[in-house]
């Protein structure tokens, strides 16, 4: 059965739900916040900038008749999904996320976990160390309170303004970042800590797996609070899902 189907994403998963929801038959529309200056093409409709808040977002659910509503967005994108819950509520649409489980440490793994990018910071010390920040480009303005330390700052998007920082060292990538060469990043540079957010999946895996190889120090940030709501680890898993969580309009009283 065809389903209008709207997908929160800005991830490399939403990107693969939309295809695939889309090749057996329906009606997707993938969301982007429109922050990214160069998203990668979709191969199907997308609509891009925010919602005004849960309540514009409940508007536009009605407005577009949309059956599904699946929070594909990154772990880290709280407030997008805290609305989100809250928007498929007011409209009574179903909701279900996509949330790929986080990183657990392993044998080797030199981590310590805090809560925000401010603990980041003073998780690093105060004596200069040479840290790799692979961080949103919103996120690493907080390093800007400990200047004493040398930075290797990668984004997809250029950091503008750049760190009132003495020493900080400026990379463009976007992933996947394999193992090898992420160790060949980190003895290039020099580093000794890293600091990363627990983002799960493989595609940035890498950087974790090289700094233990190299006995390196991770700084991990734990993830935020998510709403409460049915939710699936896998694209393939989510896809199996989808015919279950719509009722048919009639029965929503649509
Ligand atoms: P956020 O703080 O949770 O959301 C801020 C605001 O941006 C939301 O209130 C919403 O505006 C708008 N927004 C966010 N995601 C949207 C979407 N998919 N479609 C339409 N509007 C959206 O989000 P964020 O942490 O800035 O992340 C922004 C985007 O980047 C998300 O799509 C996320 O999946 C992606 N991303 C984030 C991270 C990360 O570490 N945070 C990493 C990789 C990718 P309105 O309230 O006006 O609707």
């Amino acid at each position: 059965m065809t389903h209008r189907i709207l997908i929160l994403g800005g991830t490399t998963e939403a990107r693969q739900l939309a295809g695939n929801l889309a090749a057996t038959g329906h009606s997707v529309m993938l969301s982007l916040a429109g922050r990214t200056e160069s998203p990668v093409a979709q191969g199907v409709p997308v609509r891009s900038g925010g919602f005004g808040g849960a309540e514009g977002l409940a508007a536009y659910l009605r407005e577009t008749g949309t059956d599904l509503l699946i929070d594909a967005t990154h772990p880290y994108a709280a407030r997008i999904s805290a609305n989100a819950a809250q928007a498929a509520r007011m409209a009574g649409v179903p909701i279900v996320a996509l949330r790929r489980p986080g990183w657990e440490p392993v044998e080797g793994d030199r981590w310590t976990e805090v809560d925000t990018t401010g603990d980041a910071v003073q998780a690093l010390g105060s004596a200069p160390r040479r840290v790799f920040l692979a961080l949103g480009r919103q996120e690493v303005a907080a390093f800007e309170a400990a200047p004493q330390h040398h930075y290797l700052i990668r984004s997809v998007d250029p950091v503008e303004p750049k760190l009132a920082v003495p020493d900080a060292t400026y990379l463009l990538a976007r992933g996947p970042f394999r193992e090898a060469e992420e160790r060949a990043l980190l003895e290039r540079h020099g580093i000794d800590i890293v600091v990363s957010k627990n983002s799960g999946g493989a595609a940035t895996y890498g950087k974790i797996a090289a700094a233990r190889g190299l006995g390196l120090d991770v700084v991990m940030v734990r993830r935020p609070a998510l709403p409460e709501i049915p939710s699936a680890a896998t694209v393939d898993q989510l896809a199996n899902m989808v015919d279950h969580l719509v009722e048919p309009a009639a029965e929503r009283g649509v």
